[in-house]
């Protein structure tokens, strides 16, 4: 069930004090909100003053719980401290959690009370609380993984993206691999310099496939049928960059491979030797 809250927030064009109900948990199974959030309309408010629209500046939680699919929309995520961001997300997330586990018939353990000091006693009755209350080796448990590392994305077009890949039939995990591909892709692009995107591409080796290749061909397609040439250039580009460094690497391990080969023909020889000296010996 979707979960709604009342926000209070200035108009970001005239300042106007808004007060809007907003979503901050959608599951798959809610129709309204989800054709709502698809259709770019979720969470937002309409200014009174000066007519203009904008969205809720709060946190959007998705959940899929066929496809294992759990996203937390962010606005303006790259300004907000780790810490911040657990505490903007804390209740909505204490609520799908809970929810989720009493769906799937998991038992969380009782909170004890020593953990809330007088005069936060309320705070143990919160829906959330007793899955707060795990430390991380209890969830790790009792909960499936997904739940414990959503995917935290701050464009709402990523969300609406991933929401639309899983309403297709995509998992979870499919969907998140795809949008770290997206990612890379961004990266290998906007990498300063040659040994900035050598970096990028080391560190996401294992990403370096036939899939990733697909993507970009798809997105090339897409480019090429908007068209969008410079973007579908700069596509081929990346795609260039991605096979000459998987060419280094092939040709550094056939490197490695060949001195390999070459000290153990070394070493033979060596043992070929002695024992032809050793044989002499006995003659
Ligand atoms: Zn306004």
């Amino acid at each position: 069930m979707a979960e709604m809250a009342l926000y209070r927030y200035p108009c970001p064009n005239c300042n106007t004090e808004l007060e809007q109900e907003g979503y901050m948990v959608i599951e798959s199974e809610d129709e309204e909100p989800t054709r709502q959030l698809l259709n770019d309309e979720i969470n937002l408010a309409e200014c009174p003053n000066c007519n203009q629209t904008s969205r809720l500046n709060i946190p959007l939680l998705y959940h899929d719980n066929q496809q294992e699919l759990f996203i937390v929309y962010v606005p303006n995520l790259s300004q907000l401290a780790p810490e911040q961001l657990a505490d903007t997300i804390r209740y909505p997330y204490g609520l799908l959690v809970t929810k989720e586990a009493e769906r799937r018939g998991i038992e969380l353990p009782e909170v004890d009370d020593a953990a809330y000091p007088p005069g936060q006693e309320e705070l143990k009755n919160q829906p959330g609380a007793k899955f707060h209350a795990l430390t991380q080796e209890q969830a790790a448990q009792l909960l499936p993984e997904y739940l414990l590392r959503p995917t935290i994305v701050d464009t709402f077009e990523v969300l609406r993206t991933a929401v639309q890949a899983a309403m297709d039939g995509m998992t979870g995990q499919e969907v998140v691999d795809d949008m770290v591909r997206l990612q890379l892709i961004n990266n290998i692009i906007s990498a300063e310099d040659p040994i900035a995107r050598r970096k990028v591409l080391h560190h996401a080796e294992p990403y370096l496939n036939d899939e990733l290749f697909e993507v970009i061909d798809t997105l090339s397609e897409q480019m090429h049928n908007e068209g969008q040439n410079e973007l579908m250039e700069k596509l081929q580009w990346v795609r260039e960059q991605i096979e000459k460094y998987k060419h280094s690497q092939k040709q550094r391990l056939a490197r490695s491979h060949s001195k390999q080969a070459e000290f153990v023909k070394e070493t033979t020889k060596e043992t070929t030797k002695e024992t032809t000296k050793e044989d002499l010996k006995e003659d």
